[in-house]
């Protein structure tokens, strides 16, 4: 949600088509985020037809996964935390399955159960003073992928500790966004960008048959680009802490929490990742804040197919070994 700014399209200016495929965009609310839905099609009828498909598909995973809606399966499995376990559909489970995955690849720094902690550190500008050393470990102490139980023969899910709660704020834009992807490509529509606040997954080409560019936004100057770099098919993901904090005694606090300690991660202003698939990169993105510059990048370069830009506080730009950016 915080980066509709972190990234910046480029679309370069259309002079000699190729084809007669042209692009289309439409701009909406999902997720409680600012989604642009781009296709390469040849009419506004066509266009029109394959943004419905994306829209429709996005909406049905909000239904499933938001944390908000009291109807949601995922609602469910927070209400009975520490009372039951509760059946859900073979595709949030297996998304769960996933983010537990997730959390083994990042040594615990992403966790789907750092959702009880947000009953103590709010972002929306409603919070005046740091929580205490006492509430802090009170609320760490239900956050931990392990207590969130698994039974793969009846599909059901038991988060063992009261209080305890999952949720899908680094994981599912990009889930959303790749599924919206492969439905779109099953209907034929060979190119195109879904931009979920920020979180790309693209794939073909422009019409003109360059690649699609994107220009990461130096965090420090938001009018000026840090990087620019060429995707023709993949994900790009910015996590960054530049409009979501708070700030207490100097410190800047990102609304990514580590879940091992239980305090907001510091020190990293954004962080991008590449990666096949949006989920990946969306939830790497979000683990790296965490893990911090170091680590992060070791972890990072041990991936195939992934690389990642860091910008720290002072500005400085880390990225990973096998990405070469444009420096502006
Ligand atoms: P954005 O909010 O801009 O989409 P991210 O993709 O980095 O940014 O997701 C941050 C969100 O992820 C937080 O608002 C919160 O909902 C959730 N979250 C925070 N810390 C963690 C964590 N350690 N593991 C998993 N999810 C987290
Ligand atoms: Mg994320």
């Amino acid at each position: 949600m915080a980066k509709q700014i972190g990234i910046i399209f480029i679309l370069l200016l259309n002079t000699v088509p190729l084809t007669a495929q042209q692009s289309f965009h439409r701009n909406l609310k999902l997720m409680g985020s600012g989604f642009q839905i781009t296709v390469v099609v040849k009419d506004s009828t066509e266009a029109n037809r394959a943004i419905d498909l994306a829209i429709k598909e996005i909406s049905r995973i909000e239904k499933l996964i938001s944390s908000w809606d009291p109807n949601s399966e995922t609602t469910e499995i927070n209400k009975n935390a520490g009372i039951k376990a509760v059946k859900v559909s073979a595709e949030l489970y297996n998304l769960i399955e996933r983010a537990i995955g997730l959390s083994g690849l990042t040594d615990g720094a992403f966790d789907i159960s750092y959702a009880s902690m947000d009953k103590i550190w709010k972002f929306d500008g409603s919070m005046k003073k740091m929580p205490s050393k006492e509430e802090i470990e009170s609320s760490v102490a239900k956050v931990g992928f392990q207590k969130i139980i698994l039974d793969s023969r009846n599909k059901t899910v038991f988060l063992k500790d009261k209080g305890m709660k999952i949720g899908f704020g680094a994981i599912g834009k990009g889930y959303a966004a790749d599924q919206a992807k492969a439905l779109l490509l099953k209907n034929n529509v060979q190119a195109g960008i879904i931009n979920a606040s920020g979180d790309m997954n693209t794939w073909g080409r422009q019409p003109n048959g360059n690649e699609w560019t994107v220009a990461i936004t130096n965090p420090l100057n938001k009018t000026k680009a840090a990087a620019v770099l060429p995707i023709s098919d993949g994900a790009v993901v910015t996590s960054g802490n530049y409009e979501k904090f708070v700030q207490f005694n100097g410190i800047r606090y990102a609304h990514i929490i580590d879940p091992r300690t239980g305090y907001p991660a510091t020190g990293i202003l954004s962080v991008t990742v590449f990666a096949p698939k949006a989920e990946l990169a969306d939830a790497l993105a979000t683990s790296v804040f965490v893990m911090g510059i170091e680590t992060g990048l070791n972890r990072i370069n041990q991936l195939p197919k992934v690389e990642c830009v860091i910008i720290d506080e002072k500005g400085k730009v880390f990225t990973s070994d096998n990405i070469e950016i444009d420096r502006i």
